[in-house]
């Protein structure tokens, strides 16, 4: 049996890898058209920050320690330029001499990855993808000892690591973002911490503009708000593409999300050809839709379940949530499943919760605080989604959310966990349970409520809204308009209250439930704001950077 793998990175290694493992028998080639193969795509931005110091760490793999190990013929510096179905050959162009070959094939894996989207025209720009562009970008820099400039396009995971590491290297960065919100895959109110994170640093943050091209003077960019910046250096992280070109050419199903078609055991619609990782379509866990996930993890399991496979032993891959994980200047942002502007795009009912716990025992020192967001399916309380922002801490929280969707517990479900704790680690209670806790009292209906963006619309519609904070922290800030009434006053002036529906809050949510449980007791209509003061602030916080009209146009 001889497989032909395209692709020596991510998925095609875990394929081959497992392959081996599998069958000690099997012929097993990996075509990578680059100089370098398994390569730490992820390490990339931390070696341009310094983080990483050796080049060589990044290079966890060389063709000749595959073949030792696995006994893997890697053929590095050969691009596969075509895929001959019928005659199940493909065929291979030596990317230093030109010399073109036809290499026969019994099994096939496409592993080609993804490809960025290209950057506006005339423009030059760099890529952070590849150990080259880090060669390229650390050439520019070392070669302005004095500080270097630069402009990075587009907000994103990858966008977002490389301001964090041009800045630990003394870089003046701006970062020149289309969308009003910094890394999209969050809810807005979840990801306005970042904005001020990065602004902190010095980094000049553009929400709303584009780039149009080199300035006139030939020295930096020309935005779309009007303005020009200086930039040694272009990277342009606005995104990628699957990399289908092969598929397509071999006439390949293309599935509807862009990227190659595959059955639940990665086989493609050629039932002698697989395909695996960044330039193929996954499947939601949420909905069964069609989906793109562009991350390591899914590369490298599904390597794997095409491997297992071939090999004759299939397993299903599972389904992908899009769990990720983010460090932004010590913020950690983190996230799995749907959030709440997809589901509202797709039209799909949901519960939220909002919390704002501390990752341990609020007594203990270092404790860090941090806010979780759960999105829920009212009608089978099942979890769609999860953001966490924060510190320490967030990671296991993500970890085990996305655990129990993938084992299908349901919201409530999350109250009856029973994690490790010391003080030093989580609470009694931890954050976990706690956002439990909420979903379940709204599940029960022992709880009603309601969302920062939905708050004017309520008080417009007649609702009044009332602190039950304490007196200090009222007058430290509030909501415009509203009434304070501490809570442990509230029992004792309930007279004072008028018979219109309420919406309580506190600094977090915690004191506006208890005011919710004992107002509702005594027969008023009440909503407690969910995550407090503090979601709605951050929520509040957006409309600063909401863009002009004439930004807008432009
Ligand atoms: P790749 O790993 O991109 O490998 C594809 C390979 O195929 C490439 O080397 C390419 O040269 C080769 N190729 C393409 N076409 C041909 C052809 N015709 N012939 C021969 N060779 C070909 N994911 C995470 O989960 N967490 C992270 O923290 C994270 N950080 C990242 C940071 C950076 C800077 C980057 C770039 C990516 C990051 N990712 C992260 C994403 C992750 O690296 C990818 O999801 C993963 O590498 C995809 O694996 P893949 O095998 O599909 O593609």
């Amino acid at each position: 049996m001889r497989t032909l793998i395209v692709g020596g990175v991510a998925g095609g290694m875990s394929a081959a890898t497992r392959l081996r493992r599998l069958d000690e028998s099997a012929e097993i080639v990996v075509f990578e058209r680059g100089q370098y193969v398994s390569f730490a795509n992820c390490g990339l931005p931390y070696y341009v920050g310094g983080v990483i110091t050796n080049r060589s760490d990044l290079l966890l793999q060389t063709p000749e320690s595959l073949t030792a190990r696995f006994r893997l013929d890697v053929r590095i510096n050969r691009e596969v330029t075509s895929v001959d179905r019928a005659a199940r050959t493909v065929t291979v162009r030596d990317t230093i001499t030109g010399d073109v070959s036809t290499e026969p094939y019994d099994r096939l894996v496409l592993a080609a990855g993804a490809s960025a989207r290209s950057a506006p025209r005339g423009l030059a720009t760099t890529t952070l993808r590849t150990i080259d562009d880090v060669d390229h970008i650390e050439s520019v820099l070392s070669g302005r000892p004095d500080g270097a400039t630069a402009v990075v396009i587009g907000a994103g995971f990858i966008g977002l690591e490389a301001v964090e590491n041009l800045v630990h290297r003394g870089v003046r960065v701006t970062l020149v973002q289309r969308g009003m919100q910094l890394f999209g895959p969050l809810d807005p109110e979840m990801a306005a911490p970042l904005l001020a994170t990065l602004q902190e640093q010095g980094v000049d943050v553009r929400l709303g503009t584009t780039v149009l091209g080199a300035s006139a003077d030939g020295l930096g960019l020309a935005l779309s708000d009007g303005t020009t910046v200086a930039a040694d250096l272009v990277i342009d992280a606005s995104g990628v593409s699957p990399d289908t070109s092969l598929a397509e050419q071999a006439g390949l199903r293309i599935g509807a999300s862009g990227g190659v078609w595959v059955d639940d055991t990665q086989r493609t619609s050629d039932a002698f050809i697989y395909a695996v990782g960044d330039g193929v379509e996954k499947t939601d866990a949420v909905t069964g839709d069609p989906l793109l996930v562009t991350m390591a993890g899914l590369a490298n399991r599904h390597g794997r379940a095409a491997a297992d496979s071939i090999a004759g032993q299939p397993e299903p891959a599972s389904p992908a949530l899009g769990t990720a994980i983010l460090g932004l200047f010590g913020v950690v942002v983190a996230l799995t499943g749907w959030s709440e502007k997809r589901l509202v795009a797709a039209g799909r009912a949901h519960r939220i919760a909002h919390t704002h716990p501390v990752s341990h025992a609020g007594y203990y020192p270092g404790a860090e605080p941090m806010s979780m967001k759960l999105l829920i399916d009212p009608q089978t309380d099942a979890i769609l989604g999860a953001q966490i922002v924060g510190g320490s801490g967030v990671d296991k929280r993500i970890d085990v959310i996305a655990t129990a969707m993938a084992g299908g517990l349901t919201a409530s479900a999350l109250t009856r966990l029973e994690l490790a704790y010391a003080p030093q680690f989580a609470s009694a209670k931890d954050p976990i349970n706690q956002l439990g806790y909420v979903a379940d009292n709204l599940r029960a209906g022992t709880s009603r409520n309601i969302q920062w963006h939905e708050l004017a619309a309520a008080r417009v519609a007649g609702a009044v809204l009332v602190d039950v904070r304490s007196i200090g922290e009222f007058e430290g800030g509030s909501i415009p308009g509203a009434i304070n009434v501490p809570l442990d006053e509230l029992r004792s002036r309930l007279a004072d209250l008028p018979t219109a529906p309420l919406i309580v809050h506190c600094q977090v949510g915690q004191r506006g439930h208890t005011a919710a449980r004992l107002l509702t007791q005594h027969g008023f209509d009440v909503r407690n704001l969910d995550g407090g003061y503090r979601t709605w602030l951050a929520g509040d916080s957006l409309s600063t950077v909401r863009p002009t009209p004439e930004r807008i146009l432009a």
